[in-house]
């Protein structure tokens, strides 16, 4: 906002007195402190190194989307023809070393220490640097959970090493740059969605590695487990003294989850074209009568028929479901991305030209208020 006492640049652009421009401003005459602490070096690229995994483990389960990477480590590391390592950080959590590696790693680090008995920030960032340092993988895979989602950065830029968040899918191939037509060798490519979902794009990552991204759950399908398949279990001492410990727990309320999109079989989603609360009754009672989960589109739950746990899409779950049953949803990108490798998919929408119908395996064209009680009925009569 134009303010009194701002001054005009002369080309309609008015500075703000109380944030003047950088050439505006006074010389500091103090000068400034330098920074006591180093900034770490770079890590130079190991063509060696292996494909890691940060295990995210919670009261003795290790998190779905650290086995979906486990798969897709596997498969990156066959390519590459290096090992594949998970960092498994926590108290007494030995045992889970199995599971990895029943999931396709070579090499758990275990860091076994009190101080990791629940997540925190810096303790497990501590952990995670000091082996990457230690070991130079390739490749660091974390889960965009809300842990992963607070570690990674962290971890990234302790390590001076890029990080593409939110990846939806994963691959290698060689890359030349097209400033410098230097060829690089089998980089990852970094695949996600941009700009609001209207452009894939591909990020690579030719020096400040490890290659580092975060990948959402649901989006790597889980490979099945080879139970006896064995790895290598490496104990790993990290110092974790009173400097990474600054936060106190005082004490843990964890909130169970409430509606279970990813486990579920069927889905039936309603979308903007439910048009009120009341109306997705009808969305209940169908899934009720297959016996599916319910879901939604953000347009549904921006304009208050149903809560955000119901999303599904770019920022809400990711689901593939046997069955899923798209209700008055247009089908936008962000929309599909969330759903569109579902095994079989049913669209319900009154024009014929919205896109879900082009990921859609059987579609209908009508207005759902018919076409749904009709449908609970055959169900019902089959029964
Ligand atoms: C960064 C970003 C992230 C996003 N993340 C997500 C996400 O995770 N998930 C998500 O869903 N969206 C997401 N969106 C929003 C997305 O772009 C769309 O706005 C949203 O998906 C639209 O929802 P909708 O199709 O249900 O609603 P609308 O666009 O309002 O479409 C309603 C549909 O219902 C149909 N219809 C109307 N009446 C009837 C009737 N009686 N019977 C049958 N059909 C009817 C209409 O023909 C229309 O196709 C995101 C957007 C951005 C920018």
């Amino acid at each position: 906002m134009k303010k009194e006492g701002d001054r005009d640049s002369g080309l309609g652009i008015r500075e703000n007195k109380d944030n003047p421009s950088p050439e505006s401003r006074t010389p500091n005459p103090e000068p400034r402190t330098p920074n006591p602490e180093p900034r770490t070096p770079m890590l130079e690229p190991n063509r060696q190194g292996e494909v890691w995994v940060f295990a995210e483990q919670e009261d003795g389960a290790l998190h779905d989307v650290a086995l979906e990477l486990c798969g897709k480590a596997r498969e990156l590391a066959d390519r590459l023809g290096v090992s594949t390592g998970a960092v498994l950080p926590g108290a007494g959590v030995g045992e889970m070393a199995k599971k990895l590696f029943a999931y396709g790693i070579d090499n758990v680090y275990l860091v076994d220490h009190p101080r990791l008995s629940h997540y925190q920030t810096l303790p497990y960032a501590r952990a995670l640097e000091t082996l990457i340092g230690k070991h130079r993988p390739q490749i660091v895979i974390v889960g965009a959970t809300a842990i992963g989602r607070d570690l990674a950065p962290r971890v990234a830029s302790t390590l001076r090493a890029g990080l593409t968040a939110d990846c939806t899918a994963l691959d290698i191939s060689d890359v030349t740059d097209p400033k410098t037509s230097v060829e690089h060798k089998n980089l990852l490519l970094q695949i996600r969605p941009a700009f609001g979902g209207n452009i894939i794009a591909t990020i690579v990552n030719f020096d400040q590695w490890p290659q580092m991204a975060t990948v959402r759950e649901g989006v790597m399908p889980l490979k099945s487990p080879t139970n006896n398949r064995t790895g290598k279990v490496v104990e790993e001492k990290v110092e974790i003294d009173d400097t990474a410990m600054a936060l106190k727990l005082i004490q843990r309320h964890v909130e169970k989850r409430k509606v279970n999109l990813k486990g579920a079989r069927v889905i039936v989603a309603g979308g903007g074209g439910i048009g009120s609360r009341d109306n997705f009754k009808l969305i209940y009672d169908l899934a009720g009568a297959i016996g599916g989960a319910v879901g939604a589109s953000r347009a549904a739950i921006d304009g208050g028929l149903i809560d955000k746990d119901h999303q599904v899409g770019q920022t809400g779950t990711t689901v593939r479901p046997a069955l899923y049953i798209a209700v008055g949803i247009s089908g936008a990108i962000q929309h599909r991305a969330g759903m569109e490798e579902s095994a079989k998919i049913i669209a319900i929408n009154t024009d014929r030209d919205a896109p879900i119908f082009s990921v859609a395996h059987y579609g209908i064209v009508g207005d759902y208020k018919q076409i749904i009680p009709m449908m609970i009925k055959a169900i019902k009569e089959k029964k």
